[in-house]
């Protein structure tokens, strides 16, 4: 194989600043990417390249295979692979990047900082038993999904690229490999915190916050007690994402706080998916038997993990443990009602609400019991309220909607705003389109059993214009027949 090459004239415009690999060497293991035999491109994302302000185009074919690859480097990379702990289900496990590697964090033209990094890129000191590598139908998945959640409006990392490798990965089955590559706002997880704040102390632990603070939050270092506020400020963040999950039915599958980024974006696809009919007690994972992350405990799944955020924080909270302790517990314990406040901001948006009214929440409790008791598709439902006139359907001639219907209907004739203003807030905030598991399913099948990419960029094409009702369309939005449904999504790491 040949060993990594660096690149000298650089046409696409990296502008690499590696502010992390300038942290204590125990933060990271330097290393580069293990190279591929025959890398070759799946998906390359134009717009996103554009919006970073690179150039892939000016790139051939076999260019941007091996770029993306990591067999070609760009001279400024500084490769590494961070360290980070995590609590996987609930247990305590020292992880790291153990097939992962920050190429760097590339400027923009605009001056925003975003890590590279290639995920499935051989085996570091952190790979435990892995093979450092990943099967391509799961990379695929997480350019459509982390997408297509981008096009609903929700914080994420972004898929920049997806290449396969030319090498067999061994699972269950022999599948063919690939490498990701993701763009974050950081990779600093929950579980760097736990990592950092066991082997490197309070002095540790502050050169993290303080690394955060600066790359995240800078406003803070104003605040009185700067680490305060970015628990604070992480725990609104969680709870604003973990509300816009519910929103659009998402379910994120695996939120240990290895999974869970300070930056707030959701971050690592694997199991994930989106409830068809809507049952808060829906889990898609194969692996989460007892429902830890299922739909509706992903809020009180991000509070625990907050939790254990605050407990890396406490030596930086107050000198007194006593204190620290006091300071960390009142502010987990505000998280319940930051995250109702956005959940229900959002669903009076979903529902036309421009005002507030105390009985507002028994009206959406109202709603939501009615589509469970009748397995109601939740989003072809909430697009079906923002309609002009209901569908000609048996569902909405039920007699509990209807008495229903006729609550909303004077609820929105209380405010000022016209229908039509009411329609256009609900038509912004209910998605007509996003990635149905069968469609999902059978699109990755389609790319990675028989190297036919045509559905997934169809199916990309319609879930990054979530608000369309365009014909064409039609089959996106459209529930899953009974034999069609997808009632489990596998890690298939
Ligand atoms: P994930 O489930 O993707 O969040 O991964 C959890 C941990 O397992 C992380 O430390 C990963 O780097 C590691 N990991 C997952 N798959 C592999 C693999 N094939 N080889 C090495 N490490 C892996
Ligand atoms: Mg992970």
């Amino acid at each position: 194989m040949k060993p990594n090459r660096k690149y000298t004239n650089d046409s696409v415009g990296w502008r690499f600043d590696n502010s992390y690999a300038r942290l204590p060497e125990s933060f990271y293991a330097q290393l580069h990417p293990v190279p591929v035999r025959a890398p070759q491109v799946a998906m390359l994302n134009h717009a996103l390249a554009e919006s970073l302000g690179l150039n892939i185009r000016a790139l051939s074919d076999e260019e941007a295979a091996l770029l993306f690859a990591g067999n070609v480097l760009p001279d400024t990379a500084q490769p590494i692979a961070q360290a980070y702990a995590g609590h996987q289900y609930g247990h305590f496990t020292m992880l790291g990047d153990g097939r992962a590697i920050l190429l760097g964090e590339h400027l923009t033209p605009a001056g925003d900082r975003f890590d590279i990094q290639l995920k499935g890129s051989g085996q570091t000191r952190f790979s435990r038993r892995g093979d450092g590598r990943a099967a391509l139908a799961p990379m695929l998945r997480e350019y459509l999904i982390s997408e297509a959640m981008h096009a609903l409006g929700i914080p994420t990392t972004r898929s920049l690229a997806v290449v396969t490798t030319g090498e067999p990965v061994m699972r269950e089955t022999v599948l063919p490999g690939a490498i990701l590559t993701r763009v974050a706002a950081s990779h600093v997880r929950v579980g760097t915190f736990e990592y950092i704040v066991r082997i490197g102390g309070t002095e540790g632990i502050k050169t993290l916050a303080d690394y955060v603070i600066h790359r995240h939050y800078p406003a803070l270092v104003e605040a009185d007690n700067p680490y305060l506020a970015l628990l604070n400020r992480v725990i609104e963040r969680q709870a604003s994402l973990v509300a816009k999950w519910l929103l659009v039915g998402f379910i994120h599958g695996v939120m240990n706080t290895d999974n869970m980024a300070i930056s707030g974006e959701t971050i690592d696809y694997g199991p994930c998916a989106f409830m068809d009919a809507y049952d808060p007690d829906t889990v898609f994972s194969s692996i989460d038997q007892q429902g830890r992350y299922r739909y509706s405990n992903q809020p009180h799944m991000a509070q625990w993990n907050l939790a254990r955020f605050a407990e890396t924080l406490l030596p930086l909270l107050h000198p007194l443990q006593e204190k620290a302790v006091a300071l960390a517990e009142e502010a987990i314990h505000h998280f319940p009602a930051v995250f109702q406040d956005c959940w229900l901001a959002g669903m009076r948006k979903k529902l036309g609400l421009f005002t507030e009214e105390t009985e507002d929440s028994q009206l959406i409790e109202t709603l939501l019991t009615w589509m469970q008791q009748h397995q109601a598709d939740y989003t072809q439902s909430f697009r079906a309220l923002a309609s002009e006139a209901l569908p000609q359907d048996a569902l909405f001639r039920d007699a509990e909607f209807v008495e229903w219907h006729a609550r909303w209907q004077a609820r929105l004739s209380r405010q000022a705003e016209s229908r039509q203003s009411s329609v256009s807030l609900m038509r912004a905030h209910n998605p007509a389109i996003h990635p149905r598991n069968h469609r999902v399913e059978e699109a990755l099948a389609a790319a990675s059993e028989r190297g036919d990419y045509s559905l997934l960029q169809q199916l990309l094409a319609a879930v990054t214009n979530p608000y369309a009702d365009a014909p064409e369309y039609h089959d996106y939005r459209t529930p899953p027949e009974p034999s069609e449904r997808v009632y489990q999504t596998f890690c298939g790491t």
